[in-house]
């Protein structure tokens, strides 16, 4: 008999989305936009602390839009992390200018402030730098928004992966000028797909709304003077955030439980290191990783191997942007002086376990003795 499938991370539904889409179609509030996608709006703007918020279609769009907000055009520089999934720069891309790959810290795997510092250097004027808190580890924020408030640059914060993730007490995407989560269905809430983006700047804010929205001038026609998008959230996507919403402490909680459950299973192998945390946040464990020691006969392909051939899914970690074919021309700032890079030596040791929240018990016992068997 085929063993039941093991996830990585996939939705948990609880109900209460189904009583505010209920209540969409009951209201006949199936159009787009309508009650639910004010309240998705300000319920999360209220839960992260922050002031103003657009839900939108996607992550994605809403880092787009950020880029086109802070007026990123053809030929400006980008800062991005290369550790990172290529939704964090692609729309760097959409708005033809260019990005520059800055390597991960050892610490949290995160955008490392000192090859950023090196960065600038090379490259004194980019248009804004984008931070991502890889699988929910917050990075170093106040480093890093100190070395971009010295060279007088924006951050955008990418926290698609860590909703509920805070640093130093305040959550993770309310740190920069522009701030974004997503929804995606791997994430951890999710509306099928989504995105919002934050901001204490209420004309950006306001700006967002109009350029998702086609960019229709206020007339009675349709006229335009801009380019706009098709990137608002419908009232029904709304609704099953707002639902969601309701559960994201319960998913951070269970989150945690997974991270602890490894890393207390595994302490005894001196050759697996846990992901890290940040130990200035409170981190929401969004993936649980680990990396294999240097040299250890166990590799992270044996791990996925041993893991798939048991119905288990599991995942290698995002592979660095700078080795991505697509953007094999763009500058990476390594953190070595002689080009070693941490962020490839975490792809090449390092891999993410199932840290679906639905897995029970005996799941996580599965995983944890078909893991511990390579290293018996
Ligand atoms: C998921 C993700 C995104 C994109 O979000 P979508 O809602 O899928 O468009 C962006 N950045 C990172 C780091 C992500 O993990």
């Amino acid at each position: 008999m085929e063993r039941k499938r093991i996830y990585l991370s996939s939705p948990t539904m609880h109900g209460k989305e189904q009583e505010f889409v209920k209540e969409a179609f009951d209201t006949n509030w199936v159009a787009p936009l309508g009650p639910n996608v004010d309240g998705f709006e300000k319920e999360l703007a209220e839960y992260v602390g922050i002031s103003h918020a657009a839900a939108l279609a996607s992550g994605t769009a809403a880092i787009h839009l950020a880029l086109k907000l802070l007026g990123v055009k053809e030929g400006d520089v980008v800062f991005s992390p290369t550790l990172t999934f290529s939704a964090t720069c692609n729309p760097i891309v959409y708005e033809k200018a260019t990005p520059v790959f800055i390597d991960s810290e050892t610490d949290t795997w995160n955008m490392s402030p000192e090859a950023l510092e090196r960065a600038f250097e090379k490259y004194p004027a980019p248009k804004a730098v984008i931070v991502v808190h890889l699988y929910g580890t917050c990075a170093k924020l106040d480093e890093i928004m100190d070395i971009c408030k010295a060279h007088g640059t924006v951050l955008v914060e990418d926290a698609a992966e860590s909703l509920g993730s805070t640093y130093k007490g305040k959550h993770t995407g309310t740190f920069g000028k522009l701030g974004i989560y997503s929804f995606n269905g791997n994430k951890i809430i999710t509306t099928s797909g989504g995105g919002m983006l934050v901001s204490e700047d209420e004309e950006m804010i306001k700006k967002a709304r109009f350029l998702s929205t086609q960019a229709r001038d206020p007339a009675r026609h349709y006229q335009h003077s801009q380019i706009g998008y098709n990137y608002r959230m419908s009232n029904i996507t709304a609704g099953i955030g707002r639902g969601q919403l309701l559960s994201l402490e319960e998913h951070k909680r269970l989150k945690k439980a997974i991270y602890e459950k490894y890393k207390e299973a595994f302490a005894d192998i001196p050759e697996i290191q846990m992901n890290p945390l940040n130990p200035d946040g409170d981190d929401n464990c969004w993936l649980s990783g680990m990396a294999l020691e240097k040299g250890c006969k166990v590799t992270a392909d044996m791990v996925l191997d041993a893991l798939e051939a048991e119905n288990i899914e599991a995942r290698p970690i995002w592979k660095p942007m700078h080795l991505q074919p697509v953007f094999e021309s763009c500058d990476f700032i390594t953190l070595g002086k002689n080009g070693e890079s941490v962020a490839e030596d975490i792809f090449n040791r390092g891999l993410c376990l199932p840290s679906d929240i639905k897995n029970t018990e005996e799941d996580m016992e599965r995983i944890i003795g078909i893991i511990r068997d390579l290293f018996a």
